[in-house]
């Protein structure tokens, strides 16, 4: 068996030590006789598999107690549609877009109301997070939304942007528990599992619980309505189980790990190491302004398609994967998610090192 340092932005690498954990459970959970995946969801088992998840996850987080979690699926982009049509009372919102992910949202958001895009990043591809400290809010917006951390361009808001007192809205898909984030700020933390936590499909929603209500707008289905599930306990109809299971086993993981400052930590400085030699090499170039940087995604480009292709050809012969840059955007893209231990982005820049001394 030999494994890979993946660098692929989603789904993503997870930390060995849960594979092995599940791979251990696969055929006989805990002295049950069955796999996580061949059992009732409504059984004992796997209620306390749920139950643990959401508190570890309550525990990293500090979620306060006015804060529902709940573990859904469709992905981080059924919370697009689902987002406006449990929030928008006034059928009013405003987004911020900073890429490709926020752009999507908007799109699906209009079909529900009057959206406004009171911010962008677009007139320099996304490179940068807009100024957020004096928006022009609407005065009736539901809510306001941000992508937290851009996938694809590498951007990260270090600042939260000022509503003015509106609801804020937050997919933090790509950087869901790689650092502490205080809850309270938010009116819903959401994001799909397959970049920081866990299988493709999954998604986490933190939802105060004001924002949970029966008022949602005509039409609106029972599997798209956060109160359905909340009341339910995430028990409305079969969740993704064992995806689930895999998503607890990361959260106890993160525990062992020190948590979330720990994980901050450990992510700091994997994002130094790389975002230092970008800075000083002579082939190699970070698309992102240094103070917007995402610490889980790092575009970077050599400023020639065949010199990147060759790039990427060559990594992944030395066993360093994935590491095209998103098909919209070319160039070079390493995730460094959680669970990317140190060693592999020491690889990666001594790899780099050694390309750019043949080729600079
Ligand atoms: C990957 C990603 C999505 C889409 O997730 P799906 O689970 O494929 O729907 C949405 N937002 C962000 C920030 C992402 O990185």
């Amino acid at each position: 068996m030999a494994r890979v340092y993946n660098f692929a932005a989603g789904p993503a690498v997870l930390p060995e030590e849960v594979l092995k954990e599940a791979a251990e459970e696969m055929l006989d959970y805990r002295g049950c006789g069955m796999s996580v995946m061949e059992m009732s969801h409504r059984s004992k088992m796997f209620e306390e598999i749920l139950n643990n998840a959401e508190a570890d996850i309550r525990e990293l987080m500090n979620i306060p107690d006015h804060y529902k979690v709940l573990f859904m699926q469709g992905g981080a982009s059924t919370q697009f549609a689902m987002i406006p049509m449990n929030l928008m009372k006034n059928r009013v919102a405003d987004y911020i877009l900073t890429g490709q992910w926020s752009k999507k949202a908007y799109q699906e958001a209009q079909k529900f109301g009057k959206i406004n895009a009171v911010a962008s990043s677009a007139d320099k591809t996304f490179s940068y997070i807009p100024d957020c400290s004096d928006l022009p809010i609407s005065p009736d917006a539901d809510y306001v939304y941000i992508c937290q951390n851009n996938t694809i361009y590498g951007t990260k808001y270090h600042r939260l942007p000022d509503t003015k007192g509106k609801t804020l809205v937050a997919d933090v898909s790509s950087c869901f528990l790689s650092e502490p984030v205080d809850v309270s700020k938010y009116g819903i933390i959401y994001g799909g599992a397959q970049k920081n936590i866990g299988p493709a499909g999954v998604v986490v929603a933190i939802i105060r619980e004001d924002l949970i209500t029966e008022d949602v707008l005509p039409g609106t289905p029972a599997m798209l309505t956060y109160k359905t599930h909340a009341d339910a306990k995430s028990l409305y109809n079969t969740p993704p189980c064992y995806g689930i299971y895999i998503c607890g086993k990361v959260f106890q993981w993160l525990k062992k790990m020190g948590g979330l400052e720990v994980m901050k930590e450990r992510n700091e400085k994997k994002a130094a190491l790389l975002y230092d030699f970008l800075d000083h090499s002579h082939l190699f170039k970070g698309t992102v302004v240094p103070e917007d940087r995402s610490l889980m995604n790092v575009p970077f480009v050599t400023g020639s398609e065949e010199m990147d292709a060759a790039f990427v050809k060559a990594a992944k012969e030395a066993g360093l994967e994935n590491l095209k840059g998103h098909r919209t955007v070319g160039g070079m893209r390493a995730s460094i998610y959680n669970a990317m231990p140190y060693e592999g982005v020491e690889k990666l820049v001594a790899f780099m090192k050694e390309f750019e001394a043949k080729h600079a």
